[in-house]
C-alpha cells in the first residue's frame, strides 16, 4: 500500500522567515524580529494584510534565487522519506502561478518529491497522508485529526501548541526520528 507523505516548503524545507522579515522591513523598518512573531496577525500594527500577503508573493516569486537555500538537511530528509516508500507530496500555501520559480528550486537542490500541489488549502490531502509535515499549527492539527502523523519545526509562533498531537522539533532529522518512531509504534497507515 502507498504512504502519503505531505511536506510543507516555507519554514520546513527552508527558512521563509529570513526572507519574509526582509521584505517586510522594506515595507515597516519598526518590523518585530522573528523571535516575537508569536501570533498569526503579530503583522497588523506594522502593515495592511495587502501588504503582507504582497510581501509573501515578493518572496515565492524569486524562490529560485541564489540566496534561498533550503536547510542542509532538506535534501536528505526528503530522500529519507522515498526510501521509506513514502509518496511525497510537497505542498506549499502559496499562488499557482509560483510553479515555476517553485519547481525550479526544488529540483535545483536535489529535492525530491513525487507530487507538487499549490494551493490556499492543502488540509484537501490530508485524507489520505500518512505524514504531515508543516510548521502552521492549524495545519498540523487538521492533519492529526485526520490521523496523519504529524510534526514540523518549531517556531515562535507554533510554539504554544506544542502537545497538541503533533511533535515539533530543532531540525529535520529529528522530524525524521520522530516519523520512524511513531510509524513504527501505530504501524504505518496508506
Ligand atoms: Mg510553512
Amino acid at each position: 500500500m502507498i504512504k502519503t507523505a505531505v511536506i510543507d516548503i516555507d519554514n520546513t524545507l527552508w527558512q521563509f522567515c529570513d526572507a519574509f522579515y526582509a521584505e517586510l522591513k522594506k515595507i515597516n523598518s519598526a518590523f518585530p524580529l522573528v523571535e516575537q512573531w508569536t501570533t498569526w496577525d503579530f503583522f497588523r500594527p506594522f502593515c495592511s494584510e495587502e501588504q503582507f500577503l504582497g510581501a509573501v508573493d515578493a518572496v515565492h516569486v524569486r524562490q529560485d534565487s541564489e540566496e534561498f537555500r533550503p536547510y542542509p538537511e532538506a535534501k536528505g530528509f526528503l530522500r529519507s522519506l522515498k526510501e521509506q516508500g513514502y509518496r511525497v507530496i510537497i505542498a506549499s500555501h502559496r499562488r499557482t502561478e509560483m510553479r515555476e520559480p517553485t519547481e525550479r528550486w526544488l529540483r535545483a537542490h536535489g529535492l525530491a518529491f513525487d507530487d507538487l500541489h499549490l494551493s490556499f488549502d492543502k488540509s484537501v490531502l490530508f485524507k489520505d497522508a500518512a505524514v504531515v509535515v508543516d510548521d502552521a499549527p492549524q495545519t498540523l492539527e487538521k492533519a492529526v485529526a485526520n490521523r496523519a502523523i504529524g510534526a514540523g519545526l518549531l517556531f515562535p509562533w507554533n510554539r504554544a501548541f506544542a502537545g497538541n498531537g503533533f511533535g515539533l522539533f530543532g531540525d529535520l532529522n529529528e522530524v525524521l526520528a520522530y516519523i520512524e518512531g511513531r510509524g513504527a509504534e501505530s504501524g504505518t497507515r496508506k
